[in-house]
């Protein structure tokens, strides 16, 4: 039995009400925009969502790790209120505004690569890994991308290509970009990789000296929320200095707080050249950004990267007002505290479940990895899909993620508090008992 006091489940789901919608959305809607949770929002406050039915959920997937401070944050409204009230919308390049200038000096004063920064808006984070690629070969006058195993970079042309995982995401789309190289990951549960192995990789795929980029998520997101091993980002960074290419880290998940410090590569002793960031920096308004060293940043010449919408002033307001909260209301200690709490929680199913074979993470970005027998590591991707879709009747939203579709991951609103944590850690054993027997 459930103790709820946060999550209400009053009717079928979907109920009366998200059905219609359901309906519409079948006959209207692109069926590729598959959709995960079986209700449809009504509204949404910190990390508790209800449906149009009167159904209230603890979200685990926060906007799919948008919502850092929150969803609704007050500070967040009430600048977005004001900007309303003063302009919409000019297009930086035609006519300019302050509140860009003012988040561009806040980004670049929080991003901890030394020396002169500068920082480029844009609106989704595929389309700040594609402006990083542009920006590195600008600079380096080179062509070559090298990304890595298990990685999520988007879904435009060249960010596809450079992500790993080909069902759904590649999956008729071809053909896709030139000049992509792909290098193994140490994925620590799955296999061992060297310093001298990674390097014996890179030789063989590409010569180095037309690399223009290495592209890497600090924390593997979609391709299941995998830590490093601590000699992996610092010798990426031996491997840029020694072979001239530049060093870009997509912090589109991993970023903004998540991992309990501003962005997670400062917990790996290493400065990248640039760095991709999106999702919580907007706090679910679309915006992107490319922070670096402004050597890099100054190649591309002018009008050559940007957009339309490209830092709009509503997305910019939103921006600066999450990045003031997460050092006025502590959120990075507190995403430290949140994913301790969590990861607890997943340990102590570990001990009652052996499908469970892997719980890791850093700080709020934690994950478990499900498997049909620990000894051979058989992927339970079946399972894990039926123990999202029970917690989620139930009133908690577990999204899952992996190249093996295989890891249950929490991308929670910071703001959740204790209690809310226990209820839906609750309500996801009781999935596991449901599922598992
Ligand atoms: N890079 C990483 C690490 C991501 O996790 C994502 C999205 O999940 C992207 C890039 C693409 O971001 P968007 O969906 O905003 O294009």
């Amino acid at each position: 039995m459930i103790e709820r006091r946060f999550t209400r489940i009053q009717t079928e789901l979907p109920g009366p009400k998200s059905a219609a919608v359901f309906e519409r959305k079948a006959k209207y809607v692109a069926p590729a925009l598959e959709t995960f949770a079986p209700f449809i929002v009504a509204r949404s406050e910190g990390a508790l969502i209800e449906d149009l039915d009167g159904n209230k959920f603890l979200d685990f997937s926060g906007g799919w790790g948008c919502l850092a401070v929150g969803q609704r944050s007050e500070s967040v409204v009430a600048s977005l209120k004001d900007q309303l009230d003063a302009f919409l919308h000019t297009d930086f390049t035609a006519v300019p505004y302050a509140p860009l200038v003012d988040l561009a000096e806040l980004l670049c004063a929080k991003t901890a690569i030394g020396g002169e920064k500068r920082a480029a808006f844009f609106n989704s984070g595929a389309e700040a890994v594609e402006n990083a690629v542009k920006i590195a070969r600008a600079y380096t006058k080179r062509k070559a991308v090298l990304v890595f195993e298990n990685a999520f970079h988007g879904r435009t042309l060249l960010a596809m290509t450079m992500t790993h995982k080909a069902m759904p995401y590649k999956a008729g789309f071809g053909p896709f970009a030139p000049e992509v190289y792909r290098l193994p990951y140490p994925y620590e549960y799955r296999r061992t990789l060297t310093e001298t192995e990674l390097e014996r990789s890179l030789l063989s795929l590409v010569d180095p000296s037309e690399v223009a980029v290495m592209v890497v998520e600090p924390i593997v997101g979609e391709g299941g929320f995998l830590v490093p091993p601590s000699w992996f980002l610092p010798a990426l960074r031996r491997m840029a200095d020694e072979y001239g290419f530049v060093l870009a880290f997509d912090e589109v998940q991993s970023g903004i707080g998540r991992t309990g410090t501003f962005f997670a590569f400062e917990q790996f002793g290493v400065e990248p050249d640039l760095v991709c960031t999106a999702k919580s920096l907007g706090s679910g308004l679309p915006l992107s950004g490319v922070v670096g060293k402004a050597e890099i940043m100054d190649a591309p010449i002018p009008s050559s990267i940007g957009g339309t919408y490209a830092g709009n002033p509503l997305a910019c307001r939103a921006a600066i007002e999450v990045i003031k909260a997460l050092g006025d209301q502590d959120l990075l200690a507190r995403a430290t505290h949140v994913g301790d709490r969590i990861k607890g929680g997943f340990s102590r199913l570990a001990d009652r479940f052996d499908v469970i074979g892997d719980v890791r993470g850093l700080g709020a970005m934690v994950g478990m990895e499900l498997v049909t027998d620990r000894a051979t590591k058989e992927p339970a991707k079946e399972i894990t899909g039926r123990i999202a879709s029970a917690a989620l009747r139930n009133g908690a939203i577990f999204p899952t993620a992996g190249l093996l579709g295989n890891v249950l991951r929490v991308l929670v609103a910071l703001v959740i508090t204790d209690e809310q944590i226990d209820e839906g850690l609750h309500i996801l054993e009781a999935a596991f008992e449901e599922v598992l027997g």
